[in-house]
Parts: C-alpha cells; sequence; structure tokens
C-alpha cells in the first residue's frame, strides 16, 4: 500500500472500479478511459511502481499477470488482443503502480 496511490485505493476499495477478476495477489479491472472496445488493467495488490522497479522477487507474480491476459480475454470475448505496459513518464506511465493493459474487441487497433 502507498499513500495516495490510486490504484492502491482501488484495490482497498476506497474508489469503485468494474472488476473482472480479483484473487489475493491480483485485481483486474476495466479502465476508466477506455482506448478500445474491451480494455481492461492487470494490476497486482503488492506496490511495485513499474516494471523498471520489480524486483526478481516478483517473477512469479509478473508471470501470474501475464498469463492472466489471454485467460480473461477469452472469457471476455476477444479473439485476439493486445498487452501493453508503459514504464515511467517517458514511456507514457501516469499511474506510478505497475498495471498490464489489455486491449482488443476492434479490428482497426494501430499498427505500432
Ligand atoms: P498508464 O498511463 O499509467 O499506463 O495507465 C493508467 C491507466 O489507468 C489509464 O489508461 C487510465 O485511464 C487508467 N485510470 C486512471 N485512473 C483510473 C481510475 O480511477 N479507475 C480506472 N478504472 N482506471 C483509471
Ligand atoms: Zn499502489
Amino acid at each position: 500500500m502507498s499513500a495516495g496511490c490510486i490504484f492502491c485505493r482501488i484495490i482497498k476499495g476506497e474508489i469503485p472500479s468494474k472488476n473482472i477478476f480479483e484473487d489475493d495477489d491480483v485485481l483486474v479491472f476495466h479502465d476508466i478511459h477506455p482506448i478500445a472496445p474491451v480494455h481492461f488493467l492487470i494490476v497486482p495488490k503488492l506496490h511495485i511502481e513499474s516494471l523498471a522497479s520489480a524486483k526478481h522477487s516478483d517473477q512469479v507474480l509478473l508471470g501470474k499477470m501475464l498469463l492472466l491476459a489471454p485467460k480473461l480475454a477469452t472469457e471476455l470475448g476477444l479473439e485476439g488482443f493486445r498487452t501493453m505496459i508503459n514504464t515511467g513518464r517517458e514511456g507514457g506511465q501516469d499511474v506510478f503502480h505497475i498495471h498490464i493493459h489489455v486491449f482488443g474487441g476492434g479490428a482497426n487497433l494501430p499498427k505500432t
């Protein structure tokens, strides 16, 4: 838990979210500003600032998060999806609590 972190507050239930999946380690919820018909965030309950500050001891947790992407995408009816982890200000990260974006559901995702 990190004071003032918006995702820690969502995990604590202080801010409402549209949850897709939850267990002891992870919360998955829909992005509040989706950039595709389906756009959700896979967020660990442990406050890790970014991929750049993840440690060797986070390896299993990060693997678990990654493997949730295809499982949940399939459950939500996506035939394909894109994953994205923004890291650092220059990497487009706005919320400094690591998360995997998963989005899809549209035929015209930009080819970047
Ligand atoms: P970043 O730019 O850090 O990779 O992505 C942060 C994402 O969190 C953005 O896509 C933004 O829309 C989403 N987000 C920010 N605040 C909230 C919130 O309070 N609720 C939800 N569901 N998503 C949020
Ligand atoms: Zn946090």
